[in-house]
């Protein structure tokens, strides 16, 4: 069996179209310009990179971005007080805080001083604890969990009642990931690095997330007869003949477990730009809440 490829550029491509017109609409009936504010502090340039990617597809949508940087040595007042303008300006529906941010700084407070109502990121802690309980909506979901989501949605492939396998527990992908599921009615088992017999309990899934940042880990033999796996890892690894002298890989060894699979997300062009996407909903979200279009 080969795989369906799950085509995440591609998908990402549409909702960046439905985003546009409906930022055209805002714009047009209502006077609203959505605004996502990028907080960036120091010169990690990985970090430069993903700040600078989305503003540009911020601008291919219409989206205003306001750009902060704060240079490497700025204090944990200067960033607090950054953050509690941005929750003041009405021209800001969604404000994200780039991580990591220098030592320093003490994250979680920054991440809890962002105003709910413009956690576009979806880490607020309110936001992930409402997300961990039943019956309660946080006001945002992390993007990259909830890109996963809409991935397998919009290849009409069934969570509810499914057996699903989360690899990764972290606050950013892992457990997100897993709560949603949970939401979608899914039984979920969620792995890490002290869980026994990896492949074991990876094989009975229908639908596999592989988040751990480990390249290739993820083999064929570890993957049921036409599953759904999702590939969030992205990992670097040395490679001569690349041009930049490495090449990128997921979590899943791609070529193997195509064969097995029944769809599968690539690396890149998976997971990886719907982030994006979904980072641009949620700032479209908020500017719809902002103006009392939405609760
Ligand atoms: P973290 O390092 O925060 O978490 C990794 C998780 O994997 C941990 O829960 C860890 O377990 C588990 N793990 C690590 N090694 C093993 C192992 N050998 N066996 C079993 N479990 C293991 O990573 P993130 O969640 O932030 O990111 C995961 C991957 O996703 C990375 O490659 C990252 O680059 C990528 N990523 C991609 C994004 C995208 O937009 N596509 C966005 C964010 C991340 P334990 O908790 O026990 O330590």
């Amino acid at each position: 069996m080969t795989a369906r490829l799950i085509d995440g550029s591609g998908t990402a491509a549409t909702i960046h179209e439905e985003i546009k017109a409906e930022v055209e609409m805002l714009k047009r009936e209502h006077s609203i310009a959505p605004g996502l504010a990028t907080v960036l502090v120091g010169e990690n340039p990985a970090s430069q990179f993903y700040v600078r990617s989305k503003q540009k597809r911020c601008a291919e949508v219409g989206i205003q971005s306001l750009g902060y940087d704060l240079p490497e040595s700025a204090s944990q007042e200067e960033v607090d007080g950054l953050v509690a303008e941005l929750n003041a300006n009405p021209d800001v529906h969604g404000i994200l805080v780039q991580l990591p941010l220098p030592r320093h700084l003490n994250e979680e407070q920054v991440l809890a001083a962002v105003g709910l109502d413009k956690d576009v990121d979806g880490f607020h802690p309110v936001n992930i604890g409402r997300l961990s309980m039943k019956g309660r909506e946080p006001m945002f979901v992390p993007c990259t969990p909830a890109g996963c989501i809409e991935l397998l949605d919009r290849y009409d492939i069934d969570i509810e009642g499914k057996e699903a396998v989360v690899l990764g527990r972290s606050n950013i992908v892992g457990l997100p990931v897993a709560m949603l599921l949970l939401h979608r009615n899914a039984t979920i088992t969620i792995c890490h690095s002290r869980t026994k017999d990896l492949p074991a309990v990876c094989s009975k899934a229908d639908i596999l997330i592989a988040a751990v940042g480990r390249p290739e880990m993820v083999k064929a033999d570890w993957v049921k007869s036409g599953a759904a796996v999702i590939d969030v890892g992205i990992n670097r690894v040395d490679d001569p003949e690349a041009k930049r002298g490495y090449r990128l890989v997921g979590d899943v060894d791609f070529e193997a477990v195509k064969e097995v699979a029944g769809y599968l997300t690539p690396v890149p062009g998976g997971v990886g730009p719907m982030t994006i996407a979904m980072l641009l909903r949620n700032t479209l979200t908020s500017a719809k809440r902002a103006a009392g279009l939405i609760d």
